[in-house]
């Protein structure tokens, strides 16, 4: 089956109770059972739930995974994956990175013994050197959030397996149209599809997608657990983004694009970071393991000045100033102050995260009122 068509039917079968053409929510903690042990495959709705097992199936069939875990937030989909850990295990991680994910690592999972090194994989040779015994994972986020850098999934992958050490992919900016990190050698993909996947911002949910079965065990023994599942209601509307995502992404590029375009051009812009400019550094990579260059892109303004940035996203109409990104509606974001304002400034400066830097998540609305809207803000 194709990607255009796993979206809408990949892992799906119609309710065997009425075939009903999507699954319903099923709105219930609990199940019947016959005789103590005899039920129909669901005993309890934080380990089982059939609109969640839907979900999941759709999960693991379009990143073309085996096995598909949702839990009730991305950051509970990345507290599962480090549970996997014991005390002195160490893993390598993107230093230009989701700023929550930064916040899980070093404020939570530090102090039950788990050391973290955050570095730049732009040059994914640079992560040998931090290899030793005790390591035990690699993070990886790709394209980085906010500044865009591309790293080298394969040839990370093929580090990873060389040292025995496995690989996890944040593919949230990316998401399985453009980029699918399991064909490419990962060993674990992680969403929040709170953001594209979901596509309609009125869902908090994350993903997990494995192939290897013991993988998968140690990760459903550690969502059953700890507990960090979704509702029925939110697995079916996220069920219902998954969709149309294929549809929702290729306008995001084309829009994306054409943005990205506009701004590199636009007097008072320093510089655009988007992966698909022949310039970016690694243009080349993120031609070789993504299909196209998405909807996400930041920018910095001459004179690097924090009013005068503020002022702009302040100024946007059609573009909502809000956290989060992916969703049909245009999003900015003022990193430096929103989303990364829990990493510490001197770290998030050594990444490029200055004050005046913006980020959009361009949306699937006309791209001429998009265009427009910046003329004017930036006015
Ligand atoms: C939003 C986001 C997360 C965290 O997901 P939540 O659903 O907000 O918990 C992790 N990684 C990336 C890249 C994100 O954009």
């Amino acid at each position: 089956m194709k990607f255009n068509t796993k979206t809408i039917h990949g892992g799906q079968e119609h309710d065997p109770a009425y075939g009903a053409v999507m699954p319903p929510i099923y709105q219930t903690s609990t199940y019947a059972q016959s005789t103590p042990g005899g039920h129909k495959g669901f005993e309890y709705s934080r380990t089982h739930n059939p609109t969640r097992q839907a979900l999941e199936n759709a999960f693991a069939s379009i990143e073309n995974g085996a096995y598909g875990l949702a839990f009730g937030s991305g950051l509970a989909a990345i507290d599962a994956v480090i549970k996997i850990l014991k005390p002195g295990d160490e893993v390598i991680s993107t230093n230009d990175l989701y700023g929550g994910t930064y916040r899980l690592f070093t404020k939570i999972f530090e102090d039950f013994g788990i050391k973290f090194h955050f570095i730049g994989m732009e040059n994914a040779s640079n992560i040998e050197a931090y290899i030793n015994a005790n390591t035990k994972l690699i993070w990886v986020e790709t394209p980085t959030n906010p500044m865009l850098n591309i790293i080298d999934i394969k040839a990370t992958a093929a580090i990873a397996k060389k040292h025995n050490v496995r690989l996890a992919v944040d593919n949230t900016f990316a998401t399985p149209y453009l980029q699918r990190p399991l064909d490419l050698g990962a060993d674990i993909v992680m969403h929040s599809a709170t953001k594209y996947m979901g596509g309609h911002s009125d869902v908090v949910m994350g993903a997990l997608i494995v192939k290897d079965k013991e993988l998968a065990d140690q990760l459903y023994f550690i969502q059953n657990a700890s507990g960090a599942i979704c509702g029925p209601q939110d697995s079916f509307l996220v069920l219902r983004g998954i969709k149309t995502l294929h549809v929702r992404m290729q306008r995001h590029c084309e829009n994306g694009k054409a943005i990205a375009e506009y701004l590199a051009s636009h007097p008072k812009i320093e510089k655009v970071y988007w992966p698909g400019f022949e310039n970016h550094p690694n243009h080349e990579i993120a031609k070789s393991q993504m299909d196209d260059f998405g909807g996400m892109l930041s920018f910095t303004t001459k004179g690097n000045n924090y009013e005068e940035a503020i002022k702009t996203v302040e100024h946007l109409k059609i573009f909502t100033l809000a956290e989060s990104l992916g969703g049909v509606e245009s999003l900015s974001g003022h990193p430096a102050s929103m989303t990364h304002a829990s990493i510490p400034k001197i770290e998030r400066e050594k990444t490029g995260v200055v004050d005046s830097l913006i980020r959009l998540s361009v949306g699937i609305e006309d791209i001429n009122d998009l265009i427009d809207d910046l003329k004017q803000a930036l006015g």
